[in-house]
This record gives structure tokens, C-alpha cells and sequence, in this order.
């Protein structure tokens, strides 16, 4: 009896820090908005879009487009290349069997795995010579996923790229500093490829020598930051140790990795820019050809007339209602060398919206990832996402951005530590409280001196093992 008043008292305060965190979450975002509506970006109240007809067309005209293209590209992939032949003659399946938009159903699954079937030219639906590009990512088995490009693929890239730059409110003349690397990694050449189509003017930065990146957007006046969020920490993190500032920059667009809201916040207050979150992976054709959240930040915009999105349960693979959380699904609409047809990708989200958006776009917004299938851990019979924890200890004054979590293992049990740079004063026991507090559990944490973990210059490894040898 005491155990359940003991819990339910637990619940109630639990949801009464849910509700003050709810709260004070809203209230930062209207004063965010206000800020960046008002004194800086006046502009982008009247709203900028690539292409208006397209991006606030009624749903009606999407699912339209949407079904056309579906029989289209199910009818070019089964003709093109013999392994999705294969896929669909085994379910006993003909292209003329899609009449709806639901029946997309009938179609099978793609994973990971089946994309690293018959590497390298697998599921490339077209000759050699017509191949301008390729993008790599690592693979479940240890084979890479290799993404092709054709003309026509680039321009799809960049066209989706364009629409999330002026999305973010950033036009023709934009000076735009680019810091993922330029290589197999689609990140560097994805944000290029969109930028010489929107008309910027592009630093190509690349990753590290972060003081010289900060010199150089300061000695180009430098509008727009664009990597993964963790180099974006990183640039944080020396602009705090020398006391420099970037004072042209306004937007910084992050990528490739969960980051929680509160990192995200903290991005904003100390570099005095409005972040955005860009979403796209290399088996959709790379970054920013799933979308992008808008000025509202109120989730992520998914560009429906080239990707059909659904969500399905990560175990039964059955569709999961609106505002339910499962997988994400993609399926390209667009994509010539290599449209993928329903891809797990493993990334957990619900549908957030269907209706107009504040910003005015009618394309549908999922919420921003919560984590990914494969990063769910569970220590001591608790499920969790490193992403939940990121976001308590981002919303503790003194804990800094780098920590790690610690898997360990002991006679085949399971265990986990938390190693976490924090400032002078704060004690182990104050994080343990707070993670408790809000995750109803805890883990044991190791304090370290800011400076002490290993950086990354690329994502960021929030996730080790013990004893794995380090990058
Ligand atoms: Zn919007």
C-alpha cells in the first residue's frame, strides 16, 4: 500500500515537473520567436519560400502528386533493376496493383541490410555513365550503403536543400559557412550543392581548426553556420574559452545527430543564433531531403511531393496511428540512380501535424527524432534514449556539453555510468537527483573537469563501451 501512495506521489510530482518544463519550454520558445521575428529577422515574418505553389499546396493536390508519382517510380524501379523485380515478384506484386495511396502497404520493407545486398551497384537503377556522384554511410554488417547520383538526383538535392535555406529564412547573397567534411559523408556536399542553387556565398569550411573557422566567418561576415550539432557545440565551446564572438552570424542549420531541445537551446543563448534542425539521410539522398523545422520550430517539415513518409511499429512493422511514435519509413519519390521503397530508418518520431503550419506550409511535420531503434538502452531493466538524458543535464546551470555514457558489463549483467564535464561547485548528487526526478531512474556519474573528454570533429560519440579503443 505504501510502495503505491509512494508511486503515485512520485507521478504526481512528476507530472508537475513535466508541467513546469511544458511551461517554461513554451514561454522560451514565444520569447525566441519574438526576439528573432522582431529585431533580427523582420524578413522572415512575411515568409520566404523556393517554391510557394508547391510547399503550401492543399492536401488534396499533394496526395494527388503523391499517388502519381508512387505508381510512377514502383513502375521504374520493378523495370530497372532486377533485385526490386525480385522483391516484388516474390510477393506475387505488379506495379498496376498500386490504385491508392494505402496500398503503398503491399509493397515490402527495405532495411539496412538489404540495401548492402550485391554492393557495391545493388539497387542502382541506372547505367554507369549517367552516375555524376556517390555518398557513402556505414552499413549494419560492415559494408557501406552507397547512395548514387544522377543529374537529375543532384538537382532533386539541392532543390530540397534550397526550399529548407529559405526556410530558414536565408535568400540569394547569403554567406554560408559550411563544416562537415567534403568527402563520402553527404553532409559537406549536400549543404554546398543546395547553396550554389539558392545563390549564396559559400565558405567551405570543412571540419576542425575550430579558432579558424571562427576567424574566418568573422573575417567573411559569415550569415549561416551549417554541420552537425555537436561541431556546433564545439565552436560554443571555444568562442566561451577565448571570449570571441561571431557577431554577423544568425542561423546555424544542424544535422545527422539527435540532439535534445536543451542543447539546442543552449546553442541559441550563447551563440545569439535561431537553430534549426535539418533531417535527411544518405539512403533519402542525403541531408535536407526529408525537410527541415521552420521558424514556428514546431517540428520537422517533411517534403511530401519527393518522399512519402509513414510510421510503423519498430516490431510489427503495422502502421501506427497519427501522433503515435514508431519508425519512420521513407519512400522516395523523385530519385532516379536509386529511389529506396519503404526504408526503415530506424529513427523514432511520430506524425505531429497534417494541417497548415503557422509558416504556411501544408507539407505534414513529424516531431523532432526522439532516437534511434538501435539506441535504445536498457540498463537495470529500464529503456531509455542517451537524447532523454542529454536533455536533463542540459537543463542543469554548470553542467557543460560533453559527457558520455559508460556501458559496462559484470558476470553478464548490464550496467551503465555517466561521465559528464561540469563547472566548479557542481556535485555528482545533484545530477543523479535531477535525472530521477525526470526519468524516473538514474545513473551513477563521474565528474570531469570541462576540457577533460575526448572531442570529436564529427558526430559526436555519446555512447561508448568500456574498454572500446577511442576514435
Ligand atoms: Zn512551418
Amino acid at each position: 500500500m505504501r510502495r503505491d501512495g509512494l508511486e503515485e506521489e512520485h507521478c504526481l510530482q512528476m507530472s508537475a515537473v513535466a508541467r513546469q518544463r511544458q511551461r517554461v519550454n513554451i514561454e522560451e520558445r514565444k520569447l525566441l520567436k519574438r526576439e528573432f521575428y522582431m529585431d533580427k529577422h523582420q524578413s522572415i515574418a512575411e515568409g520566404m519560400y523556393w517554391n510557394k505553389a508547391i510547399e503550401t499546396a492543399s492536401a488534396t493536390e499533394i496526395q494527388q502528386i503523391q499517388l502519381e508519382r508512387l505508381q510512377k517510380i514502383v513502375q521504374y524501379v520493378s523495370q530497372s533493376n532486377r533485385l526490386y523485380k525480385t522483391r516484388f515478384d516474390r510477393q506475387g506484386l505488379e506495379p498496376a496493383n498500386i490504385r491508392t495511396l494505402e496500398d503503398i502497404r503491399l509493397l515490402p520493407f527495405m532495411g539496412k541490410a538489404d540495401l548492402e545486398e550485391d554492393y557495391p551497384f545493388g539497387y542502382c537503377c541506372v547505367s554507369r555513365d549517367r552516375i555524376r556522384e556517390i555518398h557513402l554511410s556505414s552499413g549494419s554488417t560492415g559494408k557501406p550503403v552507397v547512395m548514387f547520383y544522377t543529374e537529375e538526383d543532384l538537382d532533386q538535392w539541392a532543390t530540397c536543400m534550397a526550399r529548407c535555406y529559405n526556410m530558414a529564412g536565408l535568400g540569394k547573397g547569403t554567406v554560408l559557412q559550411i563544416t562537415p567534411s567534403f568527402g563520402l559523408f553527404n553532409g559537406g556536399f549536400g549543404f554546398y550543392h543546395g547553396a550554389r542553387k539558392a545563390g549564396f556565398f559559400v565558405i567551405p569550411a570543412g571540419p576542425g581548426n575550430t579558432l579558424r573557422q571562427i576567424q574566418l566567418a568573422n573575417d567573411f561576415r559569415a550569415d549561416a553556420i551549417a554541420g552537425v550539432a555537436s561541431y556546433g557545440i564545439r565552436i560554443m565551446e571555444v568562442m566561451r574559452e577565448k571570449g570571441i564572438k561571431i557577431t554577423s552570424l544568425k542561423k546555424g542549420l544542424f544535422g545527422a545527430e539527435v540532439a535534445s531541445r536543451e542543447m539546442k537551446k543552449r546553442l541559441q543563448r550563447e551563440m545569439g543564433i535561431e537553430v534549426f534542425d535539418i533531417y535527411g539521410m544518405t539512403e533519402t539522398g542525403g541531408v535536407g531531403t526529408t525537410g527541415m523545422d521552420c521558424h514556428a520550430h514546431d517540428g520537422i517539415h517533411v517534403w511530401e511531393d519527393h518522399y512519402l513518409v509513414e510510421v510503423v511499429d519498430p516490431d510489427t512493422g503495422q502502421p501506427m496511428a497519427d501522433g503515435q511514435r514508431g519508425e519512420l519509413v521513407f519512400t522516395s519519390l523523385t530519385r532516379t540512380a536509386f529511389p529506396v521503397i519503404r526504408f526503415r530508418s530506424g529513427d523514432l518520431s511520430r506524425i505531429k501535424s497534417r494541417s497548415q503550419c503557422e509558416c504556411g506550409r501544408t507539407h505534414l511535420r513529424i516531431d523532432y527524432i526522439e532516437g534511434r531503434v538501435d539506441d535504445m538502452l536498457i540498463i537495470k531493466g529500464v529503456n531509455f534514449f542517451p537524447a532523454q538524458v542529454e536533455e536533463v543535464l542540459m537543463s542543469i546551470p554548470g553542467v557543460r556539453e560533453q559527457y558520455r555514457i559508460v556501458l559496462t558489463e559484470r558476470d553478464g549483467a548490464k550496467d551503465a555510468y555517466l561521465e559528464v564535464e561540469v563547472e566548479e561547485g557542481i556535485v555528482p548528487g545533484r545530477i543523479e537527483r535531477e535525472l530521477r526526478q525526470v526519468l524516473g531512474f538514474s545513473l551513477d556519474i563521474k565528474t570531469r573537469r570541462p576540457g577533460e573528454l575526448r572531442r570529436s570533429a564529427g558526430k559526436a560519440r555519446r555512447v561508448i563501451r568500456l574498454g572500446d579503443p577511442e576514435e
